[in-house]
């Protein structure tokens, strides 16, 4: 439905696979469209089908100023004719980022809710809920989430590689892939959250009941460089020379400190020699909208 894989490929990583005997190619699920960008879309679609299924009257979800989730979501419910409603962390005056005005421009009614209300997303479902929407919890979390992710490595034939490697946030794409990936491989999550302690149990409780027998997993922290959208010029730089020696678009929050943590745990030989990675472009440029222009080449 609305989207078309084709475009999606496998890329080798020069920076990556070097004299170690380690070899790094990255997924580009980034390519697979220009609004609804990479593992969004895959975490959206099932969620998309229920509320056409159940004929909601409209799509509702959470997140902040630089959300690629609420921009892609924004998107979707426009191609399938159904309206979105955006729960917004931050006031409307000061948190109007060109990401939300992106969302409002593709028919998404941004509702603003202060800081501390957002914490307790039950209570805000509670107070607005209207019969007939269809709520999808921040950031795609969920079990509905997590299968969609596990339909990315089923794009391309991923089988040969030892290693999977993916950004995390709230966990949900790594589900997937963890279901989608064979028992002899190993899916690694780089957490971008700064002690995100509980990540392995939400990671766990999307797996539970699950018939399959699935791959190995592990979970990587302190490659968060300080938090969420933390950007150090560290960062900054890798981000600069991945544009200019491999043509690759990273972000801030994600796919950069993805990138970071491979190169590192290559060097420090984390992974076996002979191991051949495969990183996922998860896509989703937005966080790169809150930097000053001009920060970065692309
Ligand atoms: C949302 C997002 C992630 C995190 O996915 P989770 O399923 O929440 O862990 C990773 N990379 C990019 C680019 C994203 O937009």
């Amino acid at each position: 439905m609305l989207i078309n894989s084709q475009n999606i490929h496998i890329q080798p990583i020069q920076t990556l696979s070097n004299t170690t005997g380690v070899h790094t190619d990255m997924l580009r699920l980034d390519l697979i469209h220009p609004v609804i960008s990479g593992n969004k879309w895959f975490k959206l679609k099932y969620y998309l089908s229920e509320a056409i299924a159940q004929q909601a009257t409209a799509i509702v979800s959470f997140g902040g100023a630089y959300s690629n989730h609420i921009v892609a979501l924004a998107y979707a419910g426009r191609i399938a004719a159904i309206p979105t409603i955006g729960f917004i962390r931050g006031d409307a005056s000061t948190e109007r980022s060109p990401t939300l005005q992106e969302a409002a421009d593709y028919g998404m009614e941004l509702i603003f809710i202060d800081r501390e209300s957002y914490r307790n997303k039950l209570l805000i479902k509670q107070k607005h809920d209207h019969p007939g929407w269809y709520w999808i919890p921040e950031g795609g979390y969920g079990k509905t989430g997590a299968k969609g992710a596990a339909d990315i490595l089923k794009i391309v034939d991923t089988t040969n590689y030892t290693h999977i490697i993916c950004a995390t946030g709230t966990g949900t794409m790594m589900a997937g892939l963890i279901q989608g990936a064979t028992a002899l491989q190993t899916i690694t999550g780089i957490s971008v959250l700064k002690n995100h302690t509980s990540l392995e149990d939400e990671v766990m409780a999307l797996l539970e009941d699950e018939q399959v027998p699935n791959a190995k997993y592990q979970f990587v922290h302190g490659y968060d460089f300080g938090g969420y959208a933390k950007h150090p010029e560290l960062l900054l730089d890798l981000m600069r020379s991945l544009w200019i020696t491999e043509k690759l678009p990273t972000d801030i929050v994600y796919t950069a400190k993805l990138v970071y943590a491979a190169k590192d745990l290559i060097a420090k030989q984390f992974f076996p020699t002979g191991s051949r990675l495969l990183l996922i472009h998860s896509g989703g440029l937005q966080g790169n909208r809150s930097l000053p222009a001009n920060t970065l080449p692309f």
